[in-house]
């Protein structure tokens, strides 16, 4: 993990350093070969958040007045290194998303009932945005939360989302006018799971990943559940995950898998052949490239700047490079690369294949296609 786009200070490597040593010495060989979906991997997720929840750094990003530094370096550190070690955890919408969203638009005594649990890791948070007509347009949701009295009643269907077999609680996006226009017409809020007239069932993606159809059949979420300002909801949640996208785990995650890979290679004979030197050379460096569009975002951060298309960049990067990731895999390892976690032939506990897989992830955090758009119009001054 060498050559950043800039310098860390002395304290920064140290804590680097710090961070590093703590997670090689709690990793164990389950980390790597449990299926993600498995209770037992969800149950190493509770017992890495607690841990962290304990040392400090579960939420080390919030700002000192709600537990944290404040320090985006040294979060950006931390989630690196997460990612670099693959450590389980439940979930990071909670601490990521939601949280830095209610500091900025809740009220204050949202703040004191949300935060505590969001920094305990008490709420599992969801996002419900998506819905089965409003993925990329997300101005077009149809899912509606009427005011009747003291409560919204919300109904209307939500599709594809993480976390939503064991999320107690959702960020919900759904309409609050039915005839203001587009963008002006929905708010957040935040809902408890467990309210009657929740139904979910879930959708295994073909990387794997389980996801949840939701529905709601007259859902009675208490007024003050309303989070930020009534249907500004768009400009919220654009917000909220702008907070979440400075994505130096991600890039991290695939560097260690091609470590493993090149010394896999240099065990099994594989590392004489110039293609596969010249393959892993190539990935290599179109990684430190997806490293450094991370880092510029968390550099961006720490000058109080919010990086909107600076931080759709990592996510094109994402996309960009999982498919190359996964051939070239399957290029070097041939058929054994297909073998899956948990069979006794496979290799690197059997989690090629799931990079294989994890190439056709084209719309998990939005579409490439959108997120080109956002580039060229917001980074590059492109016309519509
Ligand atoms: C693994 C996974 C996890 C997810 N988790 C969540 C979650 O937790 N919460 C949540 O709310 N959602 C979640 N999603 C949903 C995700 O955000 C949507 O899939 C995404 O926004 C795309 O929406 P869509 O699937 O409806 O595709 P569509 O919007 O129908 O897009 C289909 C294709 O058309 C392209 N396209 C669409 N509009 C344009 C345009 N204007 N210009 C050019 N091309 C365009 C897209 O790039 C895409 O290739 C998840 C999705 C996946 C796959």
């Amino acid at each position: 993990m060498t050559c950043l786009p800039f310098q860390f200070t002395p304290e920064q490597v140290e804590f680097q350093r710090e961070v590093a040593a703590y997670f090689r010495d709690e990793a164990r060989p389950e980390w790597y070969s449990l299926d993600p979906e498995s209770e037992a991997y969800r149950a190493l997720g509770r017992e890495m958040d607690r841990k962290l929840i304990e040392k400090g750094w579960y939420n080390l990003h919030w700002p000192k007045e709600y537990g944290g530094d404040g320090d985006p370096f040294r979060y950006g550190i931390l989630r690196e290194m997460s990612g670099y070690f693959r450590v389980p955890t439940q979930g990071g919408h909670g601490r990521y998303i939601v949280g830095p969203a209610i500091m900025a638009v809740g009220t204050e005594e949202q703040k004191k009932r949300y935060l505590p649990k969001l920094a305990k890791g008490e709420l599992v948070m969801s996002l419900g945005f998506t819905e089965p007509n409003a993925g990329s347009d997300l101005a077009a949701l149809q899912t509606k939360a009427e005011l009747d009295g003291d409560h919204y009643v919300v109904n209307g269907s939500k599709l594809y989302i993480t976390y939503g077999t064991y999320a107690n609680a959702m960020f919900l996006a759904a309409r609050t006018d039915l005839s203001a226009p587009r963008y002006k017409n929905m708010s957040l809020f935040l809902l408890d799971m467990t309210l009657p007239g929740i139904t979910s069932s879930p959708l295994e993606c073909l990387n794997g990943h389980v996801v949840t159809e939701v529905h709601f059949d007259n859902v009675r979420i208490p007024k003050d559940c309303l989070i930020g300002e009534l249907n500004r909801g768009f400009y919220h949640m654009a917000l909220a995950l702008n907070y979440e996208r400075a994505g130096v785990d991600r890039p991290a995650l695939y560097m260690a898998h091609l470590e493993d890979l090149a010394e896999y290679c240099r065990q099994n004979g594989l590392w004489e052949r110039p293609r596969v030197r010249q393959l892993i050379g190539a990935l290599a460096a179109q990684l430190q490239a997806w490293r450094m569009v991370g880092w510029r975002v968390v550099y961006l951060q720490s000058q109080g700047r919010m990086p909107t298309w600076e931080a759709s960049m990592s996510q094109f990067y994402r996309k960009e490079v999982n498919p190359p990731f996964g051939r070239a895999i399957l290029e070097i390892l041939g058929p054994r690369a297909l073998i899956e976690r948990g069979d006794p032939e496979s290799v690197l506990y059997g989690r090629s294949e799931w990079y294989l897989r994890e190439g056709f992830d084209n719309h998990g955090q939005g579409g490439r296609f959108v997120t080109r758009n956002v580039i060229a119009r917001r980074g590059l001054d492109l016309p519509k």
